[in-house]
């Protein structure tokens, strides 16, 4: 795999009036240059607080994060003065080299700046380009994400939903970035909006041969981006495959009660509910952080906890019942195009 991103056993804890509160669990994951990989789960799962961290804005409890063989997190130098140099000129080519669009443009794009300076601030903090060589790239992006020049001099209040967020991907875009987060990008938009959105998105993805960080909750959406899906419960793995595999034979019951919440199915199709809440991070379930809720929940499930295994080629599974790509818990295999 050619790899941009490798998160190597990642922890972030929180500390709350005494008591530790482990967000992310020892995860490690790689992303793959030019592909779209998508973390999916519940609220509360970790997935933001793993964007967070790759963009830079959060640093992990330990674990290391490289950005293609650049350390992101590295103070392991013993020379203060060349640690300080060191990490300020990583972090100006990680800066520039990693982007994110968030959930809601209303919130982040500044309401006093004019679209024009919103979308070139990135470019004046790292380039020096003369009046009208800005001007000419701002036209440029405007054009790329499908917006008129003539929304350079409104305010963000001024323009609708979409517009907004084709914004905020211009601002993430106009530093040549290789690789952009996308937090729950398309969460505040109307369906119809949000279908050009994604549109946008894998066009820029082709045309700019973008790396994606996909995060969402909605799977349909998710179906139709990503080259690959990791299911992620209480910051931990349950499963990770490629997408074609996820959908057509997920193999973990938490990742089939996620996939049965958002497609319809046939009437004799198993279904598992998850009708019960996420367990408290202040106090996680001893074995599988799944077995609270699992319904085909055994003893060893309650004293044990799985780690991920490959099951089969690229598809990797962390429950104590599936040994095989066969263990479907009594649902039958679909074609990933019938959902
Ligand atoms: Fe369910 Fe046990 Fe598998 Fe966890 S390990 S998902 S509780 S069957």
């Amino acid at each position: 795999m050619n790899k941009i991103i490798s998160c190597n056993n990642l922890k972030k804890s929180f500390y709350i009036k005494n008591k530790t509160l482990n967000v992310l669990n020892d995860i490690s994951f790689d992303i793959e240059k030019g592909k779209t990989t998508s973390i999916v789960g519940e609220s509360g799962s970790g997935k933001s607080t793993i964007a967070n961290i790759i963009a830079g804005l959060l640093k992990p409890t330990s674990g290391r994060v490289f950005f293609e063989n650049l350390s992101i997190f590295d103070n392991t130098s013993v020379n203060k003065a060349s640690f300080v140099k060191a990490t300020f000129d990583k972090r100006k080519v990680f800066r520039k080299n990693i982007q994110m669009i968030f959930q809601d443009p209303y919130l982040s794009l500044n309401p006093k700046m004019r679209v024009l300076d919103i979308i070139l601030e990135p470019l004046k903090i790292h380039e020096k380009f003369s009046k009208e060589k800005l001007l000419k790239i701002a036209d440029d992006i405007l054009q790329k994400v499908n917006l008129s020049s003539t929304v350079k001099k409104r305010f963000s209040h001024q323009l609708s939903g979409g517009q907004r967020q084709r914004v905020a991907i211009a601002r993430a875009i106009i530093l040549n970035p290789k690789f952009i987060i996308l937090d729950e990008p398309l969460s505040s938009l109307d369906v119809s909006i949000a279908s050009g959105i994604i549109n946008l998105l894998i066009d820029l993805q082709k045309n700019l041969g973008l790396t994606y960080l996909f995060i969402s909750h909605d799977l349909k959406v998710v179906k139709y981006i990503s080259d690959s899906v990791s299911v992620l419960y209480m910051g931990k793995f349950l499963e990770k495959a490629k997408t074609n595999q996820i959908f057509s034979n997920p193999l973990h019951p938490y990742t089939q009660a996620l996939i049965e919440s958002s497609f319809t199915f046939r009437k004799n199709q198993t279904k598992i509910l998850l009708n019960s809440e996420i367990p408290s991070l202040l106090d996680p379930p001893k074995g599988c952080l799944f077995s609270t809720r699992c319904p085909f929940a055994k003893k060893i499930c309650f004293d044990a906890r799985p780690e991920l295994k490959e099951i089969e080629k690229d598809h990797f599974v962390a429950c104590h019942l599936v040994k095989d790509a066969s263990n479907t818990f009594g649902r039958a295999k679909t074609t990933s195009s019938s959902l």
